[in-house]
């Protein structure tokens, strides 16, 4: 449903040939993508609404977006209008390039942006992003023969609010949105802008831990057991009681079941661990603490969820996130935002990624606690993209 005020961003698949480096014509691509974004597509519950053809198709992931996609000699072109368009193009482009990788031996697809109008030549972000990370700020078309900044040719993403401005937006529309029933046509710019900032954070979390997916879930959140805990400035070693969350529904699993132990541990963590992990908690619990407001609507026509534990789970997710900054040691930045591949500025994500191995230790932790059914019976199942994904048994047909 684009509206008034929505952004378009455009990227260019190009499927080149590895070893020469030339654009390569892929057969069957688009029929793949087709059925392999059928979730996106128009025809979803009527086959007849649906709009793809031999060489593109339209799709809509409602807030976060409507996309053109269209192939043009070897050329995916990917265009997507939304509020902020931006976490649906990402999402469309990885999924290019995974079939790509997938199906095609020999080829690449390479993920670029067009040169100014009326110029036609492609520059490959990739580059540009390593170019201006040595500090050099243009590049030169070999189709224009210009020099040009490479902000402006990355469009330098579109303008992100402030996590703080988004969480307290998002609570204050949280009932808004349990009634908005067809879909977001209802919601101003701004609101749908944040709705899909969240959405984007919340799949660039998941990806960024792919690999300790493996062997257990990413989503918790934690509190100490002792009350008062939060004002004592000096401790070594101390219990907290964790519950995870399920990272289908984005909601802790005893919200989802009723049962207030399912999921919930308590285990003894030292300070150093808390210190050491303290990027990942400050990325995960405000990760949670946006998705919390959109989630709930999402599921309450079919869960009665009252509004204490809400508020219980959302100060949990706020409280752990300022607890976790001020554990991160002086002059170690972490920023709210995690960002693609196309930011020119290394960011969080690049400080949360080495920190797989705390996430490890903890899955050590609860299995030693686990005595009936592992990890409070989230199930781990596998999207499309054969990456790991702990579900609410509920939910794991949707995979
Ligand atoms: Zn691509
Ligand atoms: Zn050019």
């Amino acid at each position: 449903q684009p509206g008034m005020g929505d952004a378009e961003r455009k990227r260019i698949c190009r499927i080149i040939d590895t070893e020469t480096g030339r654009t390569a014509e892929v057969e069957g691509l688009i029929y793949r993508l087709i059925v392999r974004l059928h979730r996106y597509s128009l025809g979803q519950n009527n086959y007849f609404d649906s709009r793809h053809w031999k060489t593109g198709m339209i799709l809509d992931d409602g807030v976060n977006g409507r996309a053109f996609l269209e192939e043009i000699a070897g050329e995916i072109h990917v265009t997507v209008r939304a509020a902020y368009p931006d976490g649906f193009l990402g999402n469309l482009c990885s999924e290019i390039e995974w079939l790509v990788d997938y199906f095609w031996k020999g080829l690449d697809c390479r993920r670029s942006v067009a040169c100014h109008p009326p110029c036609k030549g492609l520059h490959e972000v990739k580059a540009l992003v390593e170019t201006k990370r040595e500090g050099i700020p243009k590049v030169r078309c070999n189709v224009c023969e210009k020099f040009h900044d490479i902000d402006s040719l990355l469009l330098a993403a579109t303008a992100k609010f402030p996590l703080e401005v988004v969480l307290a937006e998002l609570k204050k529309v949280r009932t808004e949105l349990a009634e908005v029933k067809d879909g977001v046509s209802g919601l101003n710019t701004d609101v749908r802008a944040m709705i899909a900032q969240a959405n984007e954070q919340f799949e660039l979390f998941l990806k960024a831990l792919t690999d300790p997916a493996k062997d257990g879930p990413r989503l918790f959140s934690f509190e100490p057991v002792e009350t008062g805990f939060w004002d004592k400035p000096k401790w070594i070693s101390q219990k907290f009681r964790l519950t995870l969350w399920c990272e289908h529904s984005r909601l802790p699993l005893p919200m989802l079941t009723g049962d207030k132990k399912l999921g919930v541990y308590e285990i003894e963590l030292t300070r150093d661990w808390m210190r050491q992990s303290a990027p990942f908690l400050k990325v995960l619990c405000g990760t949670l603490s946006l998705a919390l407001p959109i989630a709930v609507p999402a599921v309450a026509a079919k869960l009665a969820i009252d509004a204490a534990s809400i508020e219980a789970f959302q100060d949990q997710v706020d409280t752990g996130k300022a607890f976790a900054e001020s554990l991160l040691d002086a002059g170690q930045k972490v920023g709210d935002w995690l960002s693609t591949d196309d930011a020119a500025e290394l960011d969080s994500g690049h400080a949360m990624l080495a920190q797989g191995a705390m996430l490890r230790e903890l899955h050590a932790l609860l299995k030693q606690k686990d005595k009936t059914g592992r990890f409070g019976g989230l199930e781990r199942v596998q999207n499309k993209r054969r990456e790991f994904l702990w579900v609410h048994p509920q939910f794991k047909n949707e995979y």
